[in-house]
Formats: structure tokens, C-alpha cells, sequence
């Protein structure tokens, strides 16, 4: 018989809301209510954080490369990285909610860590790209200095990739010359995401939301990144040539950072890894003291060990065992596995199955 049609539309307390992956994927419910236009202020607040990526990513990308500013276009990267990192989700929401088949009995949950996987080796490979390309831009802008500022042997290294980075930039020194204009783009980045993250803080804490805390706090973040680039650029126009491509290496180095977090966490979800210990801990806390199952003392009941959880996107499996009195009758036994399974998927909404040892 089917324990799966429980409507779980009742809200679920605390215990996985400090937990990151999850948040994310609570961020992108309340996106997908706000797109489609039944989403309180958290949802609207969601959508109005994309759409401002969006502005930021296409506004900051052109005017990075127009004006030649490295610390910028990595800005701009990181921008696009946030809204690659949305789209996975947005992506592969339907697919991965599609009910198990005979050829995928768990569901397809997976889709959405692949997904986060596959968008995690580009956000790798680009900040291996922007970082490379400022990289190259730092060593020309450090040349002069190269020979009394580092170890012979390491000079010999960097000296001819210096001296062809700057012959590069000497052959046509104008049109690779930074406008100072970009500042005004990293300003008003910095604006945008400061707001974002104070109107965002602001619903958060009138709602009481972790996931729009854990949003806000990022929108911060990236106001930190505009700001290095911000810094960056004000510094090669006040006549430090390295600072712009050095701020460039340093947002690399973020969207590098960002890109290798969520390779680990997809290719972890890939890999089945459990739930933390901590979250095992909670949910086997639910069932102690297991609330009377039908015809059944909760007494009857003696421990709950074992327990296992896995998570497929956002569905949780869990398997334990349960410690019944030997003389316990089948039909008793099965109220007990019956009640267990309830009590878990009516308090965790993201628990889709299960499965009870008797033992
Ligand atoms: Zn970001
Ligand atoms: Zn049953
Ligand atoms: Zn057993």
C-alpha cells in the first residue's frame, strides 16, 4: 500500500533551515512563487535579488570589457555565476520532482545535483579563465620590479611570461588602457547589492526567515566583491597600474572558491553521503517518545538506532531500526513501522520515504 500521499502542506520546524543546501533550494520555492505571482514580500524579495544579477551581470560584463577593466569583467562573472547557480535550480525543478518509475525507483532527484555539478565545472573553469587573464595583466603591470622583488631562479620564470604580457599591452597600449569610468559600474554594483541586502535583511527579520538571512548575507557579500573591484579600479586610475588586474585575481579567486563549493556539494550528493550527524540526531529525537500508535504502547517501543539519511534534490530517504519486544505481534509491528514512517514525513516535508527494520 502507498504511504506517499500525505499532504505535507503544513509547515515543518526548525532543523534543516540552518542548513545551507537546503536553504538554497527554499530561496528557489519562494522565487518560483513570486514568477508565478502568488509569493508574500520573502518571495518578491527573491525575485527582485535575480533580476538585479541579471541587470548587474549583462551592465558590468559589457562595461568591463569596453573599459578594460580585468577586475570588473570578474565581477561580472561572479554575478553570472549567482545566476547559474539559480537557473540549475529553476532547470531541473520540474524534472527533478518527476514521481519514481520502474527505471528510477528513487525519483529523480538527482538531475538537480548533476545539474549543480555540471554548472560548478563552468563556474571553475571560468574563474580559472578570468583569473588567468588577470593574472597575466598583474605580471606586466609587476615587470619593472620582478628582478628586485622576487628569487633569481623564480624570476627566470616569470620574466619572459611578463615581458610578453607587456608586449601584448605596449603594442597597442590605448586600446587596453582602463577608463576610469568603470568605477561608476562598480559603484553602483556596490549600491544595488548593499540595498538588496538591507531590504532583504529587513524581510528576514520580520518574517523570521533564515533561508531570506542566509540571501541577504550573500547579497552583502557580493557588495564586498563590487567593492574590491571598486577599490581596484580607483586604484590603477590614482597610478597603482597593478591594483585593477590584482582586484581582478581576487574575485577570481571568489567565483574559483564559490565554483569548487558547489562541486564538492553536487558531486557529494552524487555520491549518496548521509545527512550530518547532527540532523540524524533530530530526526531520530522525533520519534523518541514515539507518539501511541494505534493499539500499540509506546512503551512497546524500545529504541530507534541506525538511523540513515540520504537526500536526492530536495527529497529526503531515510532507513533505520526500530528495537520491538520479540513477542510482539505482526499486526502490532506493523502499527509501530506505520507510525514511525507518519510521524517522520508529516514533521519533515523533504522526507519522500521510509524505510523500517524491525528488529
Ligand atoms: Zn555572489
Ligand atoms: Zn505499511
Ligand atoms: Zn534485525
Amino acid at each position: 500500500h502507498d504511504h506517499g500521499d500525505h499532504d505535507h502542506d503544513h509547515a515543518h520546524a526548525g532543523m534543516f533551515h540552518s542548513h545551507e543546501h537546503a536553504g538554497d533550494r527554499e530561496g528557489m520555492e519562494l522565487l518560483i512563487k513570486a514568477l508565478q505571482g502568488k509569493g508574500g514580500r520573502g518571495a518578491n524579495v527573491t525575485l527582485l535579488g535575480a533580476l538585479s544579477n541579471v541587470g548587474l551581470t549583462i551592465g558590468k560584463g559589457a562595461a568591463g570589457w569596453a573599459l578594460n577593466s580585468a577586475s570588473l569583467v570578474a565581477d561580472a562573472g561572479h554575478s553570472l555565476g549567482d545566476l547559474l547557480g539559480d537557473f540549475v535550480v529553476l532547470a531541473t525543478w520540474t524534472w527533478s520532482r518527476k514521481a519514481p518509475t520502474a527505471d528510477y525507483p528513487y525519483g529523480y532527484g538527482k538531475y538537480e545535483s548533476l545539474g549543480t555539478v555540471l554548472i560548478s565545472i563552468l563556474l571553475v573553469g571560468g574563474a580559472y579563465f578570468l583569473g588567468q587573464h588577470s593574472l597575466i595583466l598583474t605580471m606586466a603591470a609587476l615587470e619593472p620590479y620582478m628582478q628586485a622583488a622576487t628569487a633569481p631562479a623564480v624570476a627566470d620564470v616569470l620574466e619572459p611570461l611578463a615581458q610578453s604580457a607587456k608586449a601584448v599591452i605596449e603594442a597597442d597600449p590605448e586600446a587596453l588602457a582602463l577608463d576610469p569610468n568603470a568605477a561608476w559600474f562598480a559603484l553602483i554594483s556596490l549600491g544595488v547589492k548593499e540595498w538588496m541586502y538591507r531590504l532583504t535583511k529587513k524581510v528576514a527579520d520580520e518574517e523570521k526567515s533564515t533561508v531570506l538571512a542566509a540571501n541577504a548575507y550573500h547579497h552583502r557579500f557580493d557588495a564586498w566583491t563590487s567593492g574590491v573591484a571598486l577599490f581596484a579600479i580607483l586604484g590603477t586610475w590614482a597610478g597603482v597600474p597593478v591594483a585593477d588586474p590584482l582586484g581582478g585575481l581576487l574575485v577570481s579567486g571568489a567565483i574559483g572558491w564559490q565554483g569548487c563549493k558547489w562541486l564538492i556539494r553536487g558531486a557529494s550528493d552524487l555520491m549518496d553521503a548521509g545527512v550530518p550527524a547532527p540532523d540524524r540526531d533530530a530526526l531520530a529525537r522525533l520519534l523518541t517518545p514515539l507518539p501511541a500508535a494505534l493499539g500499540t504502547p509506546t512503551a512497546e517501543l524500545l529504541r530507534i538506532r541506525n538511523v540513515r539519511a540520504v537526500k536526492s534534490g530536495s527529497q529526503l530517504f531515510v532507513d533505520l531500526t526500530a528495537d520491538v519486544p520479540p513477542g510482539m505481534t505482526m499486526r502490532e509491528a506493523h502499527e509501530v513501522e506505520r507510525c514511525i514512517r507518519e510521524t517522520l514525513t508529516h514533521a519533515r516535508k523533504e522526507v519522500k520515504e521510509v524505510r523500517v527494520h524491525l528488529h
